[in-house]
């Protein structure tokens, strides 16, 4: 599980012990088996820091174990700059990539949600992302990002290892950037950047998938329109701030996963910010019928 790293600060966990014994490093020797386990004193280690979690139900956080364990097992972690990813690190990620996928009544939706790649990258600090842009008079215009994340379809997801260390921090203010990665990955499953993941069949009451998709939209899409007022208002005439970033008002796909990220790791606020998001994605992540 760890790539380029010296020893991790823990004991390696059985299926890393095995990959390295089979020299397994970019192999995944668990597909269509069921992972190890996840030791005891690892997963209280890393589960005893995740303040926002700790309302889930026993059952709950059993699930949560077993989801993050077949993740575990499928994805290869790659430490960039030299950073050294431990099992400690790898499982803090696994944990709050897996919390989306509690109620999806789907028996493997580490799989059906992120089957559509293998690595995850580290980061020590912010990632430096290199942008480019042809304008319509043909000029080309060159920049670079900095990046707590990123994820795209058919890619590795790309993290900032402070900004997920923070995640207990942060989720006050609704911010999880493991979260909202994963949550594009769920958004991108059926290879659109739209801010609608793929619906389940019958979602709030439609036959066809699209009006399904209709229906999501017909939620979110206000709700994104309302924001991206408050961050006008805020921004050219000094009223109060919204709760989460204006990065959320760039684009509708960024506002699914930046609220979405807010839903998993605050909902008491979110409940107060958008209640008609609140019964949307409780019915998508919650399955209530
Ligand atoms: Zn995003």
């Amino acid at each position: 599980m760890t790539t380029g790293s010296p020893a991790p600060l823990t004991a390696p966990s059985p299926w890393a012990r095995l990959r390295q014994l089979l020299g397994l490093a970019l192999a995944r020797p668990w597909l269509g088996a069921a992972p190890p386990p996840i030791p005891d004193t690892l997963w209280q280690s890393v589960w005893s820091t995740q303040r926002f979690m700790h309302g889930l139900s026993s059952e709950e956080q059993q699930a949560l174990r077993q989801h993050s364990a077949t993740f575990l097992a499928h994805k290869e972690f790659h430490g960039a700059h030299g950073l050294a990813v431990d099992d400690v690190m790898a499982l803090t990620v696994a944990q709050q990539a897996c919390l989306p996928l509690l109620h999806l009544n789907d028996p493997t939706p580490v799989q059906t949600w992120y089957g559509d790649f293998v690595g995850i990258v580290l980061h020590p600090g912010l990632a430096v992302a290199r942008r480019e842009q042809v304008d319509e008079d043909g000029v080309v215009h060159e920049w670079q990002e900095e990046l707590a994340g990123e994820a795209m379809h058919g890619g590795p997801v790309m993290l900032s290892w402070p900004e997920v260390q923070a995640a207990a921090d942060s989720a006050e203010q609704g911010y999880n950037v493991v979260i909202h990665e994963f949550l594009h990955k769920m958004d991108l499953a059926d290879g659109q950047a739209d801010g609608c993941p793929p619906l389940p069949p019958g979602f709030l009451g439609q036959s066809l998938a699209r009006a399904s998709r209709e229906a999501w939209l017909a939620v979110l899409t206000p709700a994104w329109e309302d924001f991206r007022e408050q961050v006008i208002r805020a921004e050219r005439f000094g009223q109060a701030q919204p709760w989460l970033d204006a990065y959320a008002a760039e684009a509708l796909d960024e506002f699914y996963a930046v609220t979405g990220e807010a839903y998993f790791v605050n909902r008491p606020r979110f409940a107060l910010e958008f209640p008609a998001l609140l019964t949307l994605y409780d019915a998508f992540f919650r399955r209530i019928p």
